[in-house]
Protein backbone atom coordinates (compact mmCIF):
# COMPACT_ATOMS: atom_id res chain seq x y z
CA UNK A 1 0.00 0.00 0.00
CA UNK A 2 1.74 3.27 -1.00
CA UNK A 3 2.30 6.20 1.14
CA UNK A 4 -0.18 8.22 -0.71
CA UNK A 5 -2.74 5.88 0.00
CA UNK A 6 -2.02 6.10 3.64
CA UNK A 7 -1.55 9.82 4.46
CA UNK A 8 -5.54 9.97 2.15
CA UNK A 9 -6.72 7.47 4.93
CA UNK A 10 -5.31 9.52 7.34
CA UNK A 11 -7.05 12.96 5.99
CA UNK A 12 -10.17 11.10 5.50
CA UNK A 13 -10.45 9.74 9.05
CA UNK A 14 -9.44 12.76 10.36
CA UNK A 15 -11.90 14.97 8.03
CA UNK A 16 -14.59 12.54 9.46
CA UNK A 17 -13.65 13.15 13.17
CA UNK A 18 -13.92 16.68 12.63
CA UNK A 19 -17.17 16.67 11.73
CA UNK A 20 -18.29 14.83 14.78
CA UNK A 21 -17.50 11.16 14.16
CA UNK A 22 -15.79 9.00 16.99
CA UNK A 23 -14.20 7.17 14.55
CA UNK A 24 -14.11 6.03 11.15
CA UNK A 25 -12.25 2.58 9.93
CA UNK A 26 -11.70 1.10 6.13
CA UNK A 27 -13.21 -2.16 5.34
CA UNK A 28 -11.12 -3.51 2.17
CA UNK A 29 -13.31 -5.58 -0.55
CA UNK A 30 -12.26 -9.29 1.05
CA UNK A 31 -12.99 -8.30 4.47
CA UNK A 32 -16.89 -7.20 3.08
CA UNK A 33 -17.92 -10.53 1.67
CA UNK A 34 -21.03 -11.63 3.30
CA UNK A 35 -24.63 -11.29 2.90
CA UNK A 36 -26.32 -9.66 -0.40
CA UNK A 37 -26.88 -6.74 2.00
CA UNK A 38 -23.19 -6.23 2.96
CA UNK A 39 -22.25 -6.07 -0.96
CA UNK A 40 -21.13 -2.70 -1.53
CA UNK A 41 -20.88 -4.01 -5.79
CA UNK A 42 -24.75 -3.13 -5.12
CA UNK A 43 -24.25 0.74 -4.36
CA UNK A 44 -20.99 1.07 -6.52
CA UNK A 45 -19.59 -1.93 -8.92
CA UNK A 46 -15.85 -2.27 -8.90
CA UNK A 47 -15.79 -0.48 -5.08
CA UNK A 48 -11.98 -1.11 -3.21
CA UNK A 49 -13.07 -0.01 -0.01
CA UNK A 50 -16.04 1.29 2.31
CA UNK A 51 -15.10 3.75 5.20
CA UNK A 52 -17.60 3.07 8.06
CA UNK A 53 -18.00 5.69 11.12
CA UNK A 54 -20.19 6.74 14.11
CA UNK A 55 -22.07 9.41 15.38
CA UNK A 56 -22.89 9.74 18.99
CA UNK A 57 -26.28 10.26 19.94
CA UNK A 58 -25.62 11.68 23.83
CA UNK A 59 -27.49 10.48 26.56
CA UNK A 60 -28.55 13.28 27.99
CA UNK A 61 -32.17 13.01 26.86
CA UNK A 62 -32.32 9.56 27.47
CA UNK A 63 -34.29 9.57 30.77
CA UNK A 64 -36.85 11.77 29.60
CA UNK A 65 -37.23 9.93 26.61
CA UNK A 66 -38.16 6.60 29.09
CA UNK A 67 -39.42 8.34 31.44
CA UNK A 68 -42.26 9.55 28.79
CA UNK A 69 -41.98 12.86 30.21
CA UNK A 70 -40.82 14.41 26.27
CA UNK A 71 -39.26 13.02 23.27
CA UNK A 72 -38.50 16.17 22.02
CA UNK A 73 -34.97 16.58 22.52
CA UNK A 74 -34.41 13.09 20.69
CA UNK A 75 -36.42 14.19 17.79
CA UNK A 76 -34.00 17.36 17.44
CA UNK A 77 -30.92 14.99 17.99
CA UNK A 78 -32.27 12.04 15.70
CA UNK A 79 -32.72 15.15 12.55
CA UNK A 80 -29.20 16.84 13.27
CA UNK A 81 -27.54 13.13 13.02
CA UNK A 82 -28.99 11.46 10.39
CA UNK A 83 -27.81 15.02 8.56
CA UNK A 84 -24.71 14.90 9.91
CA UNK A 85 -24.03 11.10 9.09
CA UNK A 86 -24.99 12.26 5.63
CA UNK A 87 -22.81 15.31 5.69
CA UNK A 88 -19.49 13.49 7.02
CA UNK A 89 -20.55 10.81 4.08
CA UNK A 90 -20.79 13.55 1.21
CA UNK A 91 -17.35 15.23 2.32
CA UNK A 92 -15.98 11.74 2.51
CA UNK A 93 -17.26 10.86 -0.82
CA UNK A 94 -15.86 14.47 -2.28
CA UNK A 95 -12.45 14.37 -0.74
CA UNK A 96 -12.25 10.90 -3.04
CA UNK A 97 -13.65 12.27 -6.08
CA UNK A 98 -11.28 14.81 -5.76
CA UNK A 99 -8.10 12.22 -6.23
CA UNK A 100 -10.10 10.67 -9.07
CA UNK A 101 -12.00 7.77 -7.01
CA UNK A 102 -14.95 6.75 -8.00
CA UNK A 103 -16.97 7.33 -4.79
CA UNK A 104 -20.78 7.22 -3.10
CA UNK A 105 -22.33 8.55 -0.30
CA UNK A 106 -24.63 6.91 1.75
CA UNK A 107 -27.82 7.55 3.01
CA UNK A 108 -28.11 7.22 7.08
CA UNK A 109 -31.42 5.61 7.10
CA UNK A 110 -34.11 4.52 5.22
CA UNK A 111 -33.09 3.59 2.21
CA UNK A 112 -34.27 0.64 0.78
CA UNK A 113 -33.72 -1.65 -2.69
CA UNK A 114 -36.92 -1.96 -4.69
CA UNK A 115 -36.84 -5.84 -5.17
CA UNK A 116 -37.87 -7.46 -1.64
CA UNK A 117 -35.00 -10.14 -0.37
CA UNK A 118 -38.02 -11.83 1.85
CA UNK A 119 -40.00 -14.59 1.51
CA UNK A 120 -43.27 -13.40 2.14
CA UNK A 121 -44.98 -10.06 1.63
CA UNK A 122 -43.39 -6.79 3.45
CA UNK A 123 -41.15 -9.17 5.46
CA UNK A 124 -37.66 -8.00 4.83
CA UNK A 125 -36.56 -4.15 4.05
CA UNK A 126 -33.33 -4.72 2.25
CA UNK A 127 -31.25 -1.58 2.50
CA UNK A 128 -28.93 -0.32 -0.36
CA UNK A 129 -26.06 -1.06 2.21
CA UNK A 130 -25.74 -2.59 5.43
CA UNK A 131 -24.29 0.03 7.75
CA UNK A 132 -24.20 -2.48 10.50
CA UNK A 133 -22.20 -4.74 8.71
CA UNK A 134 -19.74 -2.31 7.18
CA UNK A 135 -19.21 -0.83 10.66
CA UNK A 136 -18.22 -4.85 12.19
CA UNK A 137 -16.48 -5.64 9.29
CA UNK A 138 -14.21 -2.59 9.46
CA UNK A 139 -13.70 -2.85 12.89
CA UNK A 140 -15.29 0.57 13.90
CA UNK A 141 -17.47 -1.54 16.51
CA UNK A 142 -18.70 -4.64 17.51
CA UNK A 143 -22.69 -6.71 17.27
CA UNK A 144 -24.06 -6.77 20.27
CA UNK A 145 -26.54 -9.22 21.62
CA UNK A 146 -29.75 -6.88 19.61
CA UNK A 147 -27.70 -6.51 16.17
CA UNK A 148 -26.86 -3.02 16.61
CA UNK A 149 -23.27 -1.95 16.92
CA UNK A 150 -21.69 -1.39 19.62
CA UNK A 151 -18.75 1.56 19.71
CA UNK A 152 -16.32 1.33 22.49
CA UNK A 153 -17.18 4.10 24.63
CA UNK A 154 -20.47 4.77 23.62
CA UNK A 155 -22.12 1.75 23.58
CA UNK A 156 -24.96 1.42 20.67
CA UNK A 157 -25.76 4.91 21.61
CA UNK A 158 -24.60 5.76 17.94
CA UNK A 159 -25.87 6.07 14.70
CA UNK A 160 -23.68 4.86 11.49
CA UNK A 161 -22.47 6.25 8.20
CA UNK A 162 -20.27 4.98 5.47
CA UNK A 163 -18.82 6.10 2.22
CA UNK A 164 -18.20 3.01 -0.66
CA UNK A 165 -15.25 4.22 -2.99
CA UNK A 166 -12.74 1.87 -5.66
CA UNK A 167 -9.69 3.78 -4.00
CA UNK A 168 -7.85 0.87 -2.01
CA UNK A 169 -7.05 2.63 1.23
CA UNK A 170 -5.53 0.83 3.89
CA UNK A 171 -7.58 -1.69 6.00
CA UNK A 172 -8.24 -1.67 9.19
CA UNK A 173 -8.73 -4.75 11.50
CA UNK A 174 -12.43 -6.04 12.76
CA UNK A 175 -12.51 -5.90 16.58
CA UNK A 176 -11.47 -8.97 18.46
CA UNK A 177 -12.81 -7.37 21.42
CA UNK A 178 -16.60 -8.11 23.16
CA UNK A 179 -18.11 -5.00 23.58
CA UNK A 180 -21.73 -6.58 25.08
CA UNK A 181 -22.35 -8.16 27.92
CA UNK A 182 -25.04 -9.94 27.54
CA UNK A 183 -27.37 -8.47 29.99
CA UNK A 184 -30.42 -8.87 27.31
CA UNK A 185 -32.04 -6.09 28.69
CA UNK A 186 -32.58 -4.92 24.55
CA UNK A 187 -34.64 -7.78 24.46
CA UNK A 188 -36.91 -5.93 27.43
CA UNK A 189 -37.38 -2.58 26.04
CA UNK A 190 -38.80 -3.77 22.49
CA UNK A 191 -42.61 -3.39 22.81
CA UNK A 192 -43.29 -6.11 19.87
CA UNK A 193 -40.61 -8.50 20.41
CA UNK A 194 -38.96 -8.11 17.69
CA UNK A 195 -35.16 -8.73 19.58
CA UNK A 196 -35.48 -12.68 20.68
CA UNK A 197 -34.10 -13.39 23.99
CA UNK A 198 -32.85 -16.73 23.13
CA UNK A 199 -32.53 -17.60 19.58
CA UNK A 200 -29.91 -16.87 17.91
CA UNK A 201 -28.83 -15.43 13.96
CA UNK A 202 -25.08 -16.00 12.40
CA UNK A 203 -23.63 -13.69 9.58
CA UNK A 204 -20.19 -14.47 8.05
CA UNK A 205 -18.54 -10.80 7.08
CA UNK A 206 -15.01 -11.52 5.55
CA UNK A 207 -14.70 -15.47 6.62
CA UNK A 208 -15.38 -14.12 10.03
CA UNK A 209 -18.73 -15.62 11.91
CA UNK A 210 -20.73 -13.14 14.49
CA UNK A 211 -24.03 -14.12 16.28
CA UNK A 212 -26.29 -12.67 17.57
CA UNK A 213 -30.10 -12.33 18.56
CA UNK A 214 -32.63 -14.02 15.86
CA UNK A 215 -35.16 -11.20 14.60
CA UNK A 216 -38.72 -11.55 14.42
CA UNK A 217 -40.60 -10.88 11.54
CA UNK A 218 -39.18 -6.94 10.50
CA UNK A 219 -42.69 -5.85 10.50
CA UNK A 220 -42.27 -5.94 14.21
CA UNK A 221 -39.89 -2.88 14.38
CA UNK A 222 -41.34 -1.85 11.73
CA UNK A 223 -44.72 -1.05 13.64
CA UNK A 224 -43.03 -0.57 16.75
CA UNK A 225 -40.14 1.97 15.87
CA UNK A 226 -42.44 3.42 12.77
CA UNK A 227 -44.76 4.28 15.81
CA UNK A 228 -47.92 2.22 14.74
CA UNK A 229 -47.97 -0.04 17.76
CA UNK A 230 -45.57 0.05 20.92
CA UNK A 231 -47.72 -1.17 23.38
CA UNK A 232 -45.84 -4.32 25.31
CA UNK A 233 -47.92 -7.79 25.08
CA UNK A 234 -48.60 -7.45 29.04
CA UNK A 235 -50.22 -3.90 27.99
CA UNK A 236 -48.88 -2.16 31.13
CA UNK A 237 -45.98 -0.01 29.59
CA UNK A 238 -45.62 1.04 25.77
CA UNK A 239 -42.91 3.55 23.85
CA UNK A 240 -44.21 7.06 22.27
CA UNK A 241 -46.62 4.95 20.00
CA UNK A 242 -50.35 6.06 20.39
CA UNK A 243 -51.94 4.03 17.80
CA UNK A 244 -53.87 1.47 20.27
CA UNK A 245 -53.39 -2.00 18.13
CA UNK A 246 -53.60 -5.10 20.19
CA UNK A 247 -50.28 -7.16 20.33
CA UNK A 248 -49.77 -9.06 17.21
CA UNK A 249 -49.21 -12.61 17.74
CA UNK A 250 -48.93 -13.91 14.38
CA UNK A 251 -47.26 -12.78 11.30
CA UNK A 252 -50.58 -12.46 9.31
CA UNK A 253 -51.43 -9.93 12.51
CA UNK A 254 -48.59 -7.86 11.77
CA UNK A 255 -49.41 -7.53 8.09
CA UNK A 256 -53.00 -6.88 8.99
CA UNK A 257 -52.33 -3.96 11.35
CA UNK A 258 -49.10 -2.59 8.95
CA UNK A 259 -52.50 -2.16 6.03
CA UNK A 260 -55.10 -1.12 8.51
CA UNK A 261 -53.17 1.57 9.62
CA UNK A 262 -52.47 3.25 6.02
CA UNK A 263 -56.36 3.63 6.07
CA UNK A 264 -56.54 4.96 10.29
CA UNK A 265 -57.51 8.12 11.14
CA UNK A 266 -55.73 6.95 14.90
CA UNK A 267 -52.41 6.93 12.73
CA UNK A 268 -52.63 10.24 11.01
CA UNK A 269 -49.97 11.73 12.97
CA UNK A 270 -47.64 8.91 12.53
CA UNK A 271 -48.20 8.34 8.58
CA UNK A 272 -46.01 11.35 7.98
CA UNK A 273 -43.35 10.28 9.39
CA UNK A 274 -43.16 6.91 7.66
CA UNK A 275 -44.03 7.99 4.30
CA UNK A 276 -45.89 4.86 4.72
CA UNK A 277 -49.68 6.50 2.72
CA UNK A 278 -50.65 4.60 -0.14
CA UNK A 279 -48.65 5.35 -3.12
CA UNK A 280 -50.59 8.21 -4.48
CA UNK A 281 -50.44 9.49 -1.63
CA UNK A 282 -47.14 9.89 -0.65
CA UNK A 283 -45.21 13.25 0.42
CA UNK A 284 -42.88 14.69 -1.41
CA UNK A 285 -39.90 14.07 0.62
CA UNK A 286 -40.49 10.06 0.09
CA UNK A 287 -40.64 10.65 -3.33
CA UNK A 288 -37.65 12.91 -4.03
CA UNK A 289 -35.74 9.92 -1.17
CA UNK A 290 -36.62 7.40 -3.90
CA UNK A 291 -35.51 9.05 -6.87
CA UNK A 292 -32.47 10.04 -4.81
CA UNK A 293 -31.75 7.02 -2.22
CA UNK A 294 -31.51 9.24 0.29
CA UNK A 295 -33.88 7.72 2.91
CA UNK A 296 -34.34 9.80 5.74
CA UNK A 297 -31.95 12.74 5.01
CA UNK A 298 -35.16 14.54 3.16
CA UNK A 299 -37.50 14.36 5.94
CA UNK A 300 -38.19 17.60 7.71
CA UNK A 301 -37.83 18.08 11.61
CA UNK A 302 -41.68 18.47 11.67
CA UNK A 303 -42.32 14.71 10.23
CA UNK A 304 -38.88 13.29 12.53
CA UNK A 305 -41.40 11.80 15.43
CA UNK A 306 -38.77 9.04 16.93
CA UNK A 307 -41.61 6.87 18.83
CA UNK A 308 -38.98 3.98 19.68
CA UNK A 309 -35.58 3.26 19.28
CA UNK A 310 -35.37 1.53 22.49
CA UNK A 311 -32.75 -1.50 22.32
CA UNK A 312 -30.71 1.31 20.50
CA UNK A 313 -30.87 3.81 23.31
CA UNK A 314 -31.44 1.07 26.68
CA UNK A 315 -27.65 0.56 25.89
CA UNK A 316 -26.04 3.70 26.70
CA UNK A 317 -24.31 2.91 29.62
CA UNK A 318 -23.44 0.52 32.13
CA UNK A 319 -25.40 -2.42 33.18
CA UNK A 320 -26.79 -0.91 36.35
CA UNK A 321 -27.75 2.42 34.34
CA UNK A 322 -29.03 -0.13 31.56
CA UNK A 323 -31.75 -1.51 34.16
CA UNK A 324 -32.40 1.75 35.18
CA UNK A 325 -33.84 2.71 32.34
CA UNK A 326 -35.52 -0.22 31.11
CA UNK A 327 -37.59 0.19 34.77
CA UNK A 328 -38.11 3.54 34.23
CA UNK A 329 -39.65 2.64 30.45
CA UNK A 330 -41.60 -0.27 32.47
CA UNK A 331 -42.83 1.79 35.27
CA UNK A 332 -43.88 4.93 32.87
CA UNK A 333 -46.96 3.75 31.87
CA UNK A 334 -48.37 3.98 28.65
CA UNK A 335 -48.70 6.96 25.68
CA UNK A 336 -51.90 8.14 24.59
CA UNK A 337 -53.21 10.93 21.93
CA UNK A 338 -55.58 12.88 23.04
CA UNK A 339 -58.23 14.50 21.21
CA UNK A 340 -56.61 17.93 20.63
CA UNK A 341 -53.58 15.57 18.73
CA UNK A 342 -51.08 16.20 22.46
CA UNK A 343 -49.72 12.64 23.82
CA UNK A 344 -49.86 11.75 27.57
CA UNK A 345 -48.60 8.96 29.59
CA UNK A 346 -51.08 7.42 31.35
CA UNK A 347 -50.59 4.36 34.17
CA UNK A 348 -51.97 1.32 32.41
CA UNK A 349 -54.82 0.71 34.85
CA UNK A 350 -56.41 4.04 34.00
CA UNK A 351 -57.05 2.83 30.35
CA UNK A 352 -60.69 1.65 29.38
CA UNK A 353 -59.20 -0.89 26.64
CA UNK A 354 -57.65 -4.09 27.61
S1 LIG B 1 -28.43 -4.23 26.18
FE1 LIG B 1 -27.02 -5.77 27.04
S2 LIG B 1 -27.33 -7.60 25.77
FE2 LIG B 1 -28.24 -5.88 24.67
S3 LIG B 1 -26.61 -5.21 23.28
FE3 LIG B 1 -26.45 -3.96 25.14
S4 LIG B 1 -24.98 -5.00 26.47
FE4 LIG B 1 -25.62 -6.45 24.88
S1 LIG C 1 -36.38 0.01 17.48
FE1 LIG C 1 -38.00 -0.49 18.96
S2 LIG C 1 -39.40 -1.84 17.84
FE2 LIG C 1 -37.47 -1.79 16.70
S3 LIG C 1 -36.32 -3.54 17.46
FE3 LIG C 1 -35.67 -1.77 18.66
S4 LIG C 1 -36.98 -1.78 20.45
FE4 LIG C 1 -37.93 -3.12 18.95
Amino acid sequence: MSDSMQSLKNELVEQAGSMGAVDAKVASREMMEGPPSADPDYVLPGFQSVIAFAVPLGTDFIHDYFGKVTRMAFKKIMYEKYLLCMAISNALAARLQQEGFRSESLSPNGSYRPESGGTKPMEFLVPDFSLRYAAVASGLGAFGWSGNVMVEGHWSAVFLGSTITEAELPSDEPLDKKLCDDCRICTKVCPLEFVQRKETQTVTLGGREYTYSARSHHLRCLLGCGGLNGRSRDRKWSSWATVPYEYPETDDQLVEQYLRALNDPKAKYILPQLGLKKKDQRPEWVLAAGRRSRGVVYRSLENTNPTCCNCLLVCSGPKEKRQELMKLLHSSGVVIRLEDGTEKAVPSEKLKEA
